[in-house]
C-alpha cells in the first residue's frame, strides 16, 4: 500500500493547488480525481471553457456590429461556424488541462484515476473505471470535490432541450429562444453568448434584480446595458413549472402580482446556482461532519470534525470562485505544514464575466448600510475617458465607497470593459488598507480604462475629479 504525507480527493482549482504548495512544502503527496481529465469543473465545463465561448462569441459580435463603424468591410456576410467555435473551445480546455499534467509531474504529485472513498481517518479507497480498487494510506487528506449544478425540485433536466451550464458549452445548434432560470453568472454569461450568436435570450429572475448579491449600482447598470444589446428581463419571476413539449420548451412563472406568465422557447438553461458535491465519499467512514445544505463543516483552519482531515473549495461554506478554492488549497497545505496562514474572505473578488465586464470587492453599499457604517462615495463614468472613447466602450463606471471619518476604501464596484483585470487594483489598495486619496495620488498611466480608478478615487476623496 503507497503512503502519502498527504492524499488530495478533486484535481479542481482548490485540489490542484494544494497539491502543488504541499508538494513545495516537502510532503509526499497523492492528487486523486474520478475523471481521466484534471482541472476539475472551472478547467473542463466551468471558467475556461466559458472564457473561451464568450471570447469567441465578442468576436463574432464585434465583426458584424461594430466593424464598419471603425471603417473595417467585410465583404460577404459574417456567417458564424458552432461547431467550428466548440472545437476551439476544447482545445482551450485540452491545453489548460494539459498543463496541470504537467505541473504534477513537475511537482512530483502522484496523480490516481478514480473515485477516492474514506475507509478510515487514514485510508482512502480509489476504484477505478475498471472495477479494481487501490488503497492508499495518508496522514492528511484534503476534500477537494467541488460541486455541481443544482436544479429546482420540479424541474426534469433532459440535458438535451432543458440544460445545465455543462451542456450549454456543446451545443450543436443555436437556440432560437432561450430561456434562462436564474439572473446570476452563469445565467448571464452563456446568455451573453448565445444572444452574441444570435438567439433571443430571456432571463427570468426569482429576486428583484439580476447578481442580485453584488452591489445595486452594478444590477442596475448591467441591466441597462444587456436590455440594450437585445437581452429581455422578468425579475420577480417566480419559476414554476419547465416542461418538454416536442421540441419546444414551456416555462411558467408567477410574476410579482401572482399573474402566470408563460415563456416559450427550444431550450431552457437552469442556472439557479450549484451545490456542493459528496457523493461517492464516504466521509461519515471517516468521522467527517456533513452540514444541513450538504457543505463539509470545516473550523477557521478549514479542518473538518476529523483533526487530520481539511477541505476546500465549493464543498465548504463561501462564495463558489476559483480563485477562492485555491487560496484555501494553499491554506491547508500551509497549515498542515505548521504555518500560520490567512485569508481575508472580505477582499476575494466577484467577476462576471459579461460584456461590459462587471467586478467588485469588498462591502456593497447595501451592506455599509445595513451594519451602519458611515461613508463616502466616489463615482466616475466610463464614458468620460478617453480610453473608452477610443476604443468604442463607453458603458459602466467605478464606485469606489470610502470611509467617512478615515477615507480607507471599504468596498470597490465596477462595470465596464476589462475591469475583471482593473478590480486587482482595488484588492491590492484594500489589502493594505489604501484610503481613497492614496488610490488617487497614484499615477495611472494615460490613455487607459484604469483611470476611472484614479478618478474615482478622486471623487470619493473630497469630489474633485478631474475629468466629469
Ligand atoms: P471543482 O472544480 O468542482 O473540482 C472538483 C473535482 O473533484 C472534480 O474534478 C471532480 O470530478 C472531483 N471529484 C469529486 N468527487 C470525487 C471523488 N470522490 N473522488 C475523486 N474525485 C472527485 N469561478 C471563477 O472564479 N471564475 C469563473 O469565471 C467561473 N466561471 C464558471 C463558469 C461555469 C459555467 C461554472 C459551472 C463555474 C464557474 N466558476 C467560476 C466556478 C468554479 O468553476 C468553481 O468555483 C471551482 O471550479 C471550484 O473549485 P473546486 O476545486 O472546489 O472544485
Ligand atoms: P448564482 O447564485 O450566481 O445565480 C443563481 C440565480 O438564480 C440567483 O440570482 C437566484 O436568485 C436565481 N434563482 C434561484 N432560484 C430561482 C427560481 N426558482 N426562479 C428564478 N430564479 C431563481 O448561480 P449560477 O449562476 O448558477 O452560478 C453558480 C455558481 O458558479 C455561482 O456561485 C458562481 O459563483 C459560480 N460561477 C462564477 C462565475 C464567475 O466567477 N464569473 C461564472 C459562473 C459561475
Amino acid at each position: 500500500m503507497s503512503k502519502y504525507d498527504v492524499a488530495v480527493i478533486g484535481s479542481g482549482p482548490g485540489g490542484y493547488v494544494a497539491a502543488i504548495r504541499c508538494a513545495q512544502l516537502g510532503m509526499k503527496t497523492a492528487l486523486i480525481e474520478k475523471y481521466s481529465s484534471l482541472g476539475g469543473t472551472c478547467l473542463n465545463v466551468g471558467c475556461i471553457p466559458s472564457k473561451a465561448l464568450l471570447d469567441s462569441s465578442h468576436h463574432y459580435d464585434d465583426a458584424v456590429k461594430h466593424f464598419e463603424e471603425h471603417g473595417i468591410e467585410i465583404p460577404g456576410e459574417v456567417k458564424v461556424n458552432l461547431e467550428k467555435m466548440i472545437e476551439r473551445k476544447l482545445s482551450v480546455v485540452n491545453q489548460t488541462v494539459d498543463g496541470i499534467k504537467f505541473l504534477m509531474n513537475k511537482n512530483n504529485i502522484d496523480v490516481f484515476e478514480g473515485v477516492g472513498s474514506f475507509k478510515d481517518e487514514t485510508h482512502i479507497n480509489i476504484k477505478k473505471s475498471d472495477g479494481e480498487t487501490e488503497v492508499l494510506e495518508a496522514k492528511n487528506s484534503i476534500i477537494a470535490t467541488g460541486s455541481k449544478p443544482a436544479n429546482l425540485p420540479f424541474i426534469k433536466l433532459d440535458k438535451e432541450k432543458i440544460i445545465t451550464s455543462t451542456e450549454a458549452l456543446e451545443l450543436k445548434e443555436i437556440p432560437e429562444h432561450l430561456i434562462v432560470i436564474g439572473g446570476g453568472v452563469i445565467g448571464l454569461e452563456l446568455g451573453q453568448v448565445y444572444m452574441r450568436l444570435g438567439a433571443k435570450v430571456s432571463v427570468v429572475e426569482y429576486m428583484d434584480s439580476i447578481i442580485p448579491t453584488m452591489d445595486a449600482a452594478l444590477a442596475k447598470e448591467l441591466t441597462r446595458s444587456l436590455k440594450k444589446q437585445g437581452m429581455k428581463f422578468y425579475v420577480s419571476h417566480q419559476v414554476n413549472s419547465v416542461e418538454r413539449n416536442g421540441d419546444e420548451v414551456v416555462v411558467k412563472a408567477k410574476d410579482k402580482k401572482d399573474k402566470e406568465v408563460e415563456f416559450k422557447g427550444d431550450y431552457c438553461l437552469v442556472s439557479v446556482g450549484r451545490k456542493p458535491y459528496t457523493e461517492g465519499l464516504n466521509a461519515e467512514a471517516a468521522g467527517v461532519k456533513i452540514d444541513d445544505r450538504g457543505r463539509v463543516e470545516v473550523n477557521a483552519r478549514l479542518q473538518t470534525s476529523a483533526k487530520n482531515i481539511y477541505a476546500i473549495g465549493d464543498v465548504i461554506k463561501g462564495p463558489m470562485l476559483a480563485h477562492k478554492a485555491s487560496e484555501e488549497g494553499t491554506l491547508v497545505a500551509e497549515v498542515i505544514a505548521g504555518q500560520k496562514p490567512h485569508i481575508d474572505y472580505n477582499l476575494i473578488p466577484g467577476v462576471v464575466y459579461t460584456w461590459p465586464e462587471v467586478a467588485a470587492v469588498g462591502k456593497t453599499e447595501e451592506q455599509l448600510k445595513e451594519e451602519g457604517v458611515k461613508y463616502k462615495e466616489g463615482k466616475f463614468p466610463m464614458r468620460a475617458l478617453g480610453r473608452s472613447r477610443a476604443s468604442g466602450d463607453i458603458d459602466g463606471m467605478v464606485k469606489i465607497l470610502s470611509d467617512e471619518a478615515t477615507d480607507e476604501v471599504l468596498g470597490v464596484h465596477m462595470i465596464g470593459a476589462r475591469v475583471a483585470d482593473l478590480i486587482a487594483e482595488a484588492v491590492t489598495a484594500m489589502e493594505f488598507r489604501a484610503s481613497a486619496e492614496d488610490i488617487s495620488r497614484m499615477s495611472h498611466a494615460h490613455p487607459t480604462y484604469a483611470e476611472a480608478v484614479k478618478e474615482a478615487a478622486l471623487a470619493a476623496t473630497d469630489n474633485r475629479p478631474i475629468h466629469s
